[in-house]
């Protein structure tokens, strides 16, 4: 472990919520760590912002898996942050799912039997398609041994990979439109029809389901939790600071470059970046042509578009549930939009903070938006660390997209330009830039059924002391992306023994 000829016993490029979590298992194991990040701010997705004395949100609206005795709650607990974090339960209904003009609301539930009994008041004669729904994503889940805090085998899951989410929904159950209420938060996975395996929208679904919270005054608190553990445990983290090539000798890195030239060495190497930048950082041959042609060829979900109001003091209700909107009665539609009829589907998210239990002061609008709608400017880059501007006609066309998205919401809520102070707009180019990634994409490499195995992405390269971490992994989200970090971290440490460390926290 103690490699005292390197400057780091491991260094992590990116401070993601994955390179945090591999940063603060492995300091708690007495390696030490050096996080290198480009941004000003820690957490990539966990970014905050503030505008107007209100905080905003850019990747984290609610949480699954938080109470007690629940996957995200041991290891958060583990992980010594748990109870430091100011959540808020959202109320037994979570998410409230709408279609159209129609003002008839359906509702998705915590607790299974709670789900089952509110979507059984809308559709009656629909108990058994309701257990069988049940019943599978329960299988589901339980075939994916580290989501169960438990260690096992990848043969296990095998046979639930390849289900197509929209068939299997469809077989379920002749009732069109509770067939797209069971399909109608799918933004949360940026879902596609007869693409997105069923075992995304169970994980997903399953966690929410357990439980679902939101952070009060903001996300970016998980990350200030783990880089103070990180610091803590005697890792150092390095802000503004951009590695631009991982090099060494044949078999191994040797040492990042830095965008200033300075050198970093390491004994090993774990990379938060989406595997396509982190396989053009280096030149290294053992990373054979027909890896790095798989892993840049392989498809990302879509992008988003996001408004995020800062809202007048005490004027629109805090909603303790998420919105989502479809406006035809096809919940899987929205992401293939047309320039024509965008935007087909919002989720709204109220923020929680804690100036005020009844009022809130910030609301997040989320929408598709492919990346070739903004790569008319992909040549401007924009961050706070590193401000430019795009010019006039990014800044109208951002206006006019976001009154079209508000002409939608405003429908449902006819109160909201009323209570609007201002508002902020992020586009796949914002994603972009903070993330570094190509195109902005919402949640990295897009899984598809017919091909599960080719997207599921191993920790480990061919590069012995290089490692991968992060949403591209095996699945995107804050539980997702902490247990992938649990897998990056086995690939170091004893995963069995890390697993009965958290079991047992
Ligand atoms: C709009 C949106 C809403 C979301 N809402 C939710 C939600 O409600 N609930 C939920 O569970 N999940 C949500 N997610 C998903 C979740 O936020 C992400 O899956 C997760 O945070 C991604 O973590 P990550 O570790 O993969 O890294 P990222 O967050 O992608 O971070 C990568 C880090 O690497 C850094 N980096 C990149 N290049 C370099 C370089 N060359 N040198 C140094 N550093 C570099 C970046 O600056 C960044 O900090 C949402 C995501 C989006 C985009």
């Amino acid at each position: 472990m103690a490699l005292n000829m390197y400057d780091h016993d491991v260094a992590i490029i990116g401070s993601g919520l994955g390179g945090l979590v591999c940063g603060a298992v492995l300091s708690m194991h007495g390696y030490k760590v050096g996080i290198y990040e480009k941004n000003r701010q820690l957490g990539g997705c966990l970014q905050t912002y503030a505008r107007d004395k209100t905080i905003i949100d850019t990747g984290v609206h609610y949480i699954g898996g938080l109470s007690e005795g629940q996957n995200l709650n041991r290891i958060f607990n583990y992980l010594g942050i748990l109870d430091k974090l100011k959540l808020k339960k959202m109320d037994e209904v979570f998410d409230v799912i709408g279609f159209g003009a129609d003002s008839k609301n359906y509702k998705l539930a915590q607790g299974y039997d709670n789900f089952k009994a509110q979507l059984l008041a809308d559709f009656p004669d629909e108990e058994k398609a309701l257990d069988d729904y049940c019943n599978k994503i329960k299988e589901v889940c339980a075939k994916f041994p580290l989501y169960n805090l438990r260690t096992g085998d990848y043969t296990e899951k095998e046979e639930v990979l390849h289900i197509d989410t929209a068939t299997f929904i469809s077989e379920l159950t002749a009732d069109k439109k509770l067939q797209q209420v069971l399909a109608g938060n799918s933004l949360l996975y940026a879902g596609e029809a007869h693409k997105t395996p069923f075992y995304i929208h169970a994980l997903i679904t399953n966690s929410f389901i357990e439980s679902a919270w939101k952070c009060v005054d903001g996300g970016s608190q998980i990350a200030k939790l783990l880089g103070r553990s990180i610091t803590g445990h005697g890792g150092k983290i390095y802000r503004n600071t951009k590695v631009t090539r991982l090099a060494g000798s044949h078999d191994k890195i040797e040492y990042l470059e830095l965008e200033d030239g300075r050198r970093i060495t390491a004994g090993h190497f774990i990379s938060n970046l989406h595997p396509a930048q982190t396989v053009q950082m280096t030149d290294s041959s053992q990373l054979r042509n027909a890896y790095r042609s798989r892993i840049e060829g392989l498809e990302n979900t879509t992008g988003t578009f996001l408004v995020n109001i800062v809202l007048k003091k005490d004027c629109f209700p805090y909603l303790n549930y998420n919105y989502y909107h479809h406006e035809t009665e096809n919940a899987w539609q929205g992401v293939e939009y047309t320039s024509e009829n965008w935007p087909l589907t919002y989720a709204l998210f109220a923020n929680a903070t804690s100036k005020s239990e009844q009022h809130t002061d910030s609301l997040t609008i989320m929408t598709y938006m492919r990346y070739d709608d903004v790569a008319k400017w992909k040549d401007t880059f924009n961050t706070d660390s590193q401000p430019n501007t795009r010019g006039e006609d990014y800044e109208a066309f951002k206006k006019e997209k976001a009154e079209l998205l508000l002409n939608v919401v405003e429908k449902k809520f006819p109160n909201l330009r009323e209570c609007m102070l201002s508002y902020y707009v992020a586009t796949p180019l914002s994603y972009r830039d903070y993330q570094g990634t190509a195109d902005g994409s919402m949640y990295g490499i897009a899984k598809d059924y017919r091909n599960s195995f080719n997207t599921f992405i191993s920790p480990r390269t061919r590069i012995p002391n290089l490692f991968l971490t992060g949403q591209n992994l095996n699945l995107h989200g804050i539980l997702g992306v902490t247990i992938s970090a649990l897998i990056t971290c086995g690939e170091l440490i004893d995963i069995g023994e890390l697993l009965e460390k958290i079991n047992s926290a």
